[in-house]
């Protein structure tokens, strides 16, 4: 299956592994097209997890989950990206928190389907680098080798998560669109090349 993001590749070779916590998303790009896979795949705990703390108390699990579960997104236009590129290469100490960490930034446009009409935002995302400990369970037990984890756990020592630099969203400039009304013989927004009605699998959301 093509990854939901628009990047041509394999979903378990692009937005998968950072999902499933197997690797962490090396620049704001990469984390910002596997949030945008995770709405696809509704996979909200990932959404929730990838908001910097600073957001999480505003933006619940349970409207990621009703806003991923009324809208079937069609999708995601990268546009730019600037600013830190990179997660920092300095080995983080407890006290890298209070560091000010440069921010990167990802300018995207996202289409989405929702009451039956194409709705469209483009947004300018923020993206900070935080250092922290969370390791989830599928990481420790994945295959080594191809993690991207910048600081690999000890393999003498794997139950100690070692603080890591990880890239967190933070916040965005937002400019809605004008919705419209989509027919069935119109091109599918996706960008198949198909009539709407014949996209199935996106024809069949609404
Ligand atoms: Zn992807
Ligand atoms: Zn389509």
């Amino acid at each position: 299956m093509q990854c939901y993001c628009g990047s041509l590749l394999k979903y378990q070779q692009c937005c998968e592994p950072f999902i499933t916590g197997q690797q962490h998303a090396q620049t704001p790009e990469q984390l910002m097209r596997s949030r945008f896979s995770a709405y696809c795949a509704r996979q909200v705990d990932y959404i929730f997890q990838t908001y910097h703390p600073y957001q999480q108390d505003h933006n619940s699990k349970q409207d990621i989950a009703s806003f991923a579960a009324s809208s079937h997104f069609v999708k995601l236009e990268i546009i730019s990206s600037s600013g830190q590129t990179e997660l920092p290469r300095t080995k983080p100490t407890p006290d890298s928190e209070l560091q000010l960490a440069s921010a990167g930034y990802v300018e995207f446009v996202v289409s989405y389907l929702q009451g039956g009409k194409l709705h469209q935002f483009s947004e300018v995302s923020r993206f900070l680098p935080l250092v922290t400990s969370a390791i989830s369970s599928l990481e420790s037990s994945s295959a080594k080798g191809i993690s991207a984890d910048p600081l690999p756990i000890n393999s003498t020592n794997r139950s100690t998560a070692e603080p890591c630099w990880q890239w967190r969203y933070i916040d965005g400039v937002l400019s809605n669109r004008p919705s419209k009304s989509i027919g069935r013989n119109d091109a599918c927004p996706c960008g198949s090349g198909k009539k709407f009605k014949q996209c199935l699998v996106h024809q069949s959301a609404h």
